[in-house]
């Protein structure tokens, strides 16, 4: 018989599986069991609308039956069954789209993330199988096919004999090795306890036949086996049951476990609501944001059911973009078994429960910020971000929901802070918040134009991603205190006495200022006299609305409309260089404008914003030091 190679992405994952060093390989069965149900899943939904079908929701079962003799674990389901076309690609090629990109994405090297992120399903067999077989039956289908594999070498398919649609996977179990106990997964107590664990809520029955002893009839100390068909999951949705009932670690597994995630959430939280809406809903803050979170590839949503059937896996509509992080589902009563993807967008019944999950969420985040500070920061670091573009998009029509869940650096407390926090300490003749932007942390610290801010002791908010400035701006202002850039050209922090003299020196040296300003042409628009440093000798700001930060962000997207700010250089007048710049003024006009040249450019260095022409500077800082 041909044996037919796998696609070669395939290939890598199976080797991988093969040669994994993954300490849950216990999760096989758990992802066997998963495709079982859901192939059942299939054939029952038929079921409702198709007599043909011939079966109850009762008739349905998943079997699993061990035989220690040829060490073989045999999975059994009476579900949609696949067709030879479908054994050929379903297990053929990698089924999830997610787990072709694995190869790329460099911080999953170990095989333990991969497991984790994408849930590679069948391929688990090989963790603990040195064979498997699939034989399998399509419902409506008269011929029934056996896929065979031993692993990397490849596959075969051929036809076999069995009377019921469903698929039935026998796994033969690799030899015990020094590391390694495979001969567990041969014990029926291991299994069973495996299927509680991580199969409870399966819809269906999950049945062993379990050898029990008993005491012989008639006699008074002999005892006889017995095997007995038992159903091992208890089959209630964990979100069905009462929150009393469950321990975090419930929770948590199933969540690691349906949502293909290998850390645990930060939260959890189980809704039980009746009266506008009814419905039930698991909701899960993830700890780290998936791989793909923050690109176009991402899909948000909760798995919808109605009434325990699953009807949609991501309904989009349950969750607002700014809390598209949030992972779960929602069972509702009200919703209609066979309402299509179109008309559950108009669902009345829809909106109210998206609108009381939004509340939720909210609440929970609120809670976290307020009880679990640590927590919070933990998420906050993974999903601030969309928190903030949340606050920027739809023109800021959301910004009131999000604004107190905001956090940024703080120059005074050197850690995140609200906004809340920063205005509850503001300084009575304090009229702003103060804000600076920056790549970093450490390069904002340095930036000059905090200097005079800090030195009369405000707080500042330190912004280091590119939303940030743009989610500030949309906000305005917080507690009716206005938002205030340190390189804001109406930083108006001076006194009305410091305001008149650099005023007095401005004019005085206006004919100077406009010298420069004009050997700069049109890159800036303004040079002037300072009144936010200190110490350091001068440094760019902007006038009007857009800053040079937002300047870089805007200007680093693909499109060809580049942005531009007003530029102002702003000198300090109690620095040498300023006398400096008069002497030369006064005697040699020609270095003036060169040294105008130099000082805009180290501008531009400090702010972080590539220079033209960088050749030339630094000739010109070498004609200097040769002078
Ligand atoms: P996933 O279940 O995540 O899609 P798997 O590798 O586990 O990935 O399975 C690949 C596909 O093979 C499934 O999507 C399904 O179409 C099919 N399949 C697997 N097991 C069964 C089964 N027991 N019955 C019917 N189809 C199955």
């Amino acid at each position: 018989m041909e044996t037919k190679q796998f696609k070669a992405e395939s290939k890598k994952l199976l080797e991988m599986m093969i040669n994994s060093i993954y300490t849950h390989k216990e999760i096989f069965l758990r992802e066997l069991i998963s495709n079982a149900s859901d192939a059942i899943d299939k054939l029952y939904f038929k079921s409702l609308t198709d007599d043909g079908v011939g079966m109850n929701k009762d008739d349905f079962e998943i079997l699993i039956n061990v035989d220690k003799d040829s060490r073989t674990i045999t999975i059994t389901d009476n579900g949609i069954g696949m067709t030879r076309d479908e054994l050929e690609n379903n297990l053929g090629t990698i089924a999830k789209s997610g787990s072709l990109d694995f190869k790329s994405n460099n911080n999953l090297g170990e095989d333990v993330d991969i497991i984790g992120q994408f849930g590679v399903g069948f391929y688990s067999a090989f963790m603990v199988a040195d064979l498997v077989t699939v034989r399998s039956k399509a419902y409506g289908s008269e011929s029934a096919y056996e896929w065979q594999s031993e692993g990397v070498e490849g596959y075969t398919i051929d036809e076999c004999d069995k009377a019921k649609a469903g698929t039935e996977i026998v796994l033969h179990i690799k030899e015990d090795t020094e590391e390694e106990k495979y001969s567990e997964y041969l014990e029926q107590y291991r299994l069973q306890s495996i299927i509680r664990k991580y199969s409870d809520y399966i819809r269906f029955p999950v049945k062993m036949d379990v050898e029990h002893e008993r005491k012989k009839e008639g006699t008074e100390d002999e005892y006889e086996k017995f095997i007995e068909r038992e159903t091992i999951n208890s089959m209630i949705p964990i979100w069905k049951k009462n929150k009393s009932e469950l321990k975090d670690e419930d929770y948590n597994n199933f969540y690691k476990e349906k949502f293909f995630d290998y850390s645990e959430p930060l939260k959890h939280v189980h809704v039980k609501t009746e009266g506008t809406a009814t419905y039930n809903a698991l909701l899960y803050v993830p700890a780290k944001a998936p791989y793909d979170y923050y690109t176009r590839e991402f899909e948000k949503g909760l798995q919808l059911y109605s009434n325990g059937v699953l009807i949609m896996d991501k309904c989009a509509d349950l969750l607002p973009d700014y809390f598209s992080f949030v992972k779960g589902l929602v069972d509702s009563e009200d919703l209609s078994l066979n309402i299509s993807r179109e008309m559950l967008q108009h669902d009345r019944q829809l909106k109210l429960i998206a609108k009381s999950i939004e509340k939720t969420i909210k609440n929970e985040l609120t809670k976290m910020l307020k009880n679990e500070r640590e927590k919070y920061e933990e998420f906050y670091k993974a999903f601030g971000l969309q928190l903030k573009a949340g606050v920027y998009s739809s023109y800021g029509m959301n910004k009131d929901v999000l604004v107190d869940l905001l956090m940024f650096w703080s120059s005074n407390e050197e850690k995140l802070v609200t906004l809340d926090e920063y205005v509850s300490r503001m300084r009575e003749d304090q009229k702003f918040i103060y804000y600076a932007s920056g790549e970093s942390i450490q390069r904002i610290k340095n930036l000059p134009q905090t200097e005079m801010v800090k030195e009369k002791g405000y707080e500042i908010l330190y912004l280091t991603e590119g939303v940030d400035e743009f989610a500030i701006k949309m906000l305005m202002n917080y507690k009716d205190k206005q938002f205030k850039s340190v390189s804001a050209g109406d930083l108006d922090i001076d006194t009305p006495e410091e305001k008149e003299e650099i005023k007095a020196k401005e004019e005085e040296n206006k004919e100077m200022f406009t010298f420069m300003k004009e050997s700069l042409g049109d890159k800036v628009k303004e040079v002037r006299l300072t009144q936010r440093l200190k110490s350091h000798p001068f440094c760019l700001t902007s006038d009007g609305d857009l800053s040079l930060e937002m300047e870089k962000v805007l200007n680093a997207m693909p499109t060809d409309n580049k942005v531009k700010a007003e530029k102002v250089l702003e000198i300090n007048p109690e620095h040498g260089i300023f006398s400096k710049l008069q002497d030369l003024y006064a005697n040699d006009k020609d270095k003036l404008k060169k040294y105008t040249q130099l000082l805009y450019t180290q501008s531009l260095l400090i702010e972080g914003i590539s220079i033209e022409n960088p050749v030339e500077f630094s000739n010109m800082v070498c004609e200097l030091m040769v002078e």
